[in-house]
């Protein structure tokens, strides 16, 4: 059987931390070692203006950042196609048949829309586009005929869905799709990284990210920022990790040798959350430390960044063909769609 990946990010802000260990880094690592047969990543813009159609400039902008971040992380255009998806309005389309495939009231019980509905205050005024997000997703991934979906954990019950109405068409018309599955990061704290203000999702909506291209002073002014433990007032209290975001970030970046670079009293990460705990550790101190760790590792992802800004026609290029590649797929399944449904007329 073939194994085809798809993932995306909506172009509505630079790519922040959550997104490289809940998505990116999972990518990078599968782009170089997993035994694949295609792998495609796209800039969901289409997507994005459905909760962002009044402000489309935002948009259009955004697409630049993602790309840029994307090749800064180190995908690969060489290996992965990098493409824009209102270029292959096969995807509007497939969108539309499977619309049938499902109800307005599963659209509402799928728990990431209301999540996302009700963090947006839609209230009554939900875009009939958004509702239908999970049906945009399928049509997207099953383009593709992907069957790996690496995503942090608040997608899940998008990729549910799919596979219900996988299942739907393939019951009705035959066998053509593919059902997805979701390749979650291995660590907790991985699949939904916190905001820097404690917030359960670190999210571009909610303006609480430290962004992959961030320069070293707002990484330390944002570390330093941090929400910690309310309860930990003196240095001789006792800690709690518990909804501690600087320990959850630590979870998230921190290997054995950054104590040996930066913090060389301590050898584990076991050993400070042991110190936090039983009190006598600051925040500052530990805030030290993860802001020493972020920047050693967000510092090669920018200044890789800068290059490529030097050179945007190169990158705009890359999807330019990515998205050609993208629709001559999506193109073929979209055929093999109507043939399915009994609307490839004249053929
Ligand atoms: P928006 O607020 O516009 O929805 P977002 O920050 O949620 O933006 P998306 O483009 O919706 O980002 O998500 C892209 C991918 O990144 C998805 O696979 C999503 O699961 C993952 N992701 C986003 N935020 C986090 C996070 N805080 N932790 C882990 N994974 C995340
Ligand atoms: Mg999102």
């Amino acid at each position: 059987m073939k194994n085809v990946i798809l993932t995306g990010d909506r172009p509505t802000g630079r790519l922040h931390i959550g997104h490289y260990v809940g998505s990116l880094r999972k990518r990078v690592e599968m782009q170089n070692n997993c035994d694949y047969d295609g792998m495609f990543i796209m800039i969901a813009d289409t997507q994005a203006l459905t909760d962002n159609y009044d402000d489309p400039e935002k948009i259009r902008g955004n697409i630049t950042e993602v790309a840029l971040d994307y090749l800064s992380v180190g995908i690969d255009p060489s290996k992965a196609t990098i493409f824009i998806q209102s270029l292959v309005p096969e995807l509007t389309e497939l969108t539309f048949y499977y619309m049938n495939l499902v109800t307005v009231s599963r659209l509402h019980r799928n728990p990431t829309v209301k999540a996302e509905i009700q963090m947006r205050k839609f209230d009554n005024s939900i875009p009939a586009g958004f509702l239908c997000y999970p049906v945009s997703q399928t049509a997207d991934i099953t383009a593709f005929k992907a069957s790996w979906v690496p995503v942090g954990e608040d997608q899940l019950p998008m990729l549910e869905q799919s596979r219900e109405i996988v299942r739907k068409f393939n019951d009705i018309y035959g066998n053509i799709l593919v059902e997805p599955k979701a390749i979650l990061p291995d660590s907790q704290v991985c699949k939904r990284l916190p905001g820097i203000d404690g917030n359960a999702k670190m999210s571009k909506s909610l303006g609480n990210c430290i962004y992959l291209s961030d320069d070293s002073d707002s990484i330390k002014r944002k570390v330093m920022s941090m929400f910690t433990d309310p309860l930990h007032i003196k240095i001789d209290d006792p800690g709690h990790l518990g909804g501690n975001t600087v320990f959850s970030y630590l979870d998230a970046f921190c290997k054995n040798e950054h104590f040996s670079c930066f913090l060389p009293e301590y050898s584990n990460l076991d050993e400070l959350k042991e110190h936090y705990i039983k009190g006598g550790l600051s925040d500052v101190k530990v805030k030290r430390f993860l802001n020493e760790i972020l920047q050693s590792e967000l510092k090669p992802i920018r200044e890789k960044r800068l290059e490529l800004e030097k050179n945007l026609p190169y990158m705009y290029e890359i999807l330019k063909k990515g998205s050609e590649n993208a629709q001559r797929v999506a193109s073929l399944t979209l055929a093999e769609v109507k043939k399915a449904m009994k609307i490839n007329y004249f053929s």
